[in-house]
């Protein structure tokens, strides 16, 4: 059976000279695992060509050893991303990510559109700091993906602002002053700033189309990627490999 989809490239395996193996998100099918190899019209440059975060139309063959791709062409690459490190590796760390946290859902078109607008921000929008992108992507995708912290009011008194207010990164919940004080045990609470909880509120209720239209002034920025991605690792068994490595750029960046 033939059939067409549109799907960003999360991770590839090359086997052998002439082979990979990819994972694909689509709209509609999740994840796909797809086999691709030279033949007919996949030729040498396009299998080489063929790379994370890239945005695709397939051709996809179902048969007995699993799904072959018969041809592909491309829709948009995300090229300009290669010319800059820091970028690029955030673009795969999105991808990384997008597979730990996606893999077993099956409608994954909001993520889809996510993964495609956050990089298609990287590669196009200057104005915008890659750790900012980074916040903003990780904690839509973790509500999009069954894990909505819940930022509606304080858990126990159902407060909604009070001058005060933190945040449980275990248990992804929302506590007031006056509750701490009757919390035992502090060791994964977070205090907001307004402007931290404004921005948390603002990401997980916005349409995707708009969650990247408010600002955040530089040291609410650091508490507010700190605490997301505080919640992210909380989630997953291990930091992912692309974290790490964009993490020592930004760390050389910041020594020079
Ligand atoms: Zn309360």
């Amino acid at each position: 059976m033939n059939f067409k989809v549109k799907a960003v490239v999360l991770k590839e395996k090359k086997y052998l000279e002439n082979q990979k193996y990819l994972k694909i998100l689509t709209a509609k099918n999740g994840i796909l695992n797809v086999k691709l190899h030279l033949h007919g019209q996949i030729t040498k440059n396009i299998f080489s060509n063929i790379s994370i975060a890239g945005f695709y139309e397939f051709n996809l063959f179902n048969g007995k050893f699993g799904i072959v791709v018969d041809c592909v062409e491309e829709i948009e690459t995300f090229f300009g991303l290669r010319y800059n490190p820091e970028k690029f590796v955030l673009s795969q760390y999105f991808c990384e990510l997008s597979y730990i946290l996606n893999s077993s859902c099956e409608k994954t078109s909001k993520q889809l559109r996510l993964l495609l607008n956050s990089v298609w921000i990287l590669n196009e929008k200057e104005k915008f700091s890659c750790d900012f992108v980074k916040s903003v992507f990780e904690l839509k995708l973790l509500s999009y993906s069954g894990y909505m912290p819940n930022l509606v009011c304080c858990n126990f008194c159902c407060n909604y602002e009070k001058k005060d207010m933190f945040f449980d990164i275990f248990q992804g919940f929302l506590i007031c002053k006056d509750c701490l004080k009757n919390v035992n045990n502090k060791k994964y609470i977070v205090k907001l700033t307004k402007a931290v909880l404004y921005a948390m509120r603002f990401i997980i209720y916005k349409d995707n189309k708009d969650i990247f239209k408010f600002k955040l002034e530089k040291k609410h920025l650091k508490i507010f990627c700190n605490i997301i991605e505080n919640i992210v690792l909380m989630l997953i068994e291990k930091r992912p490999l692309t974290l790490k490595i964009y993490k020592q750029f930004r760390e050389e960046i910041n020594l020079n």
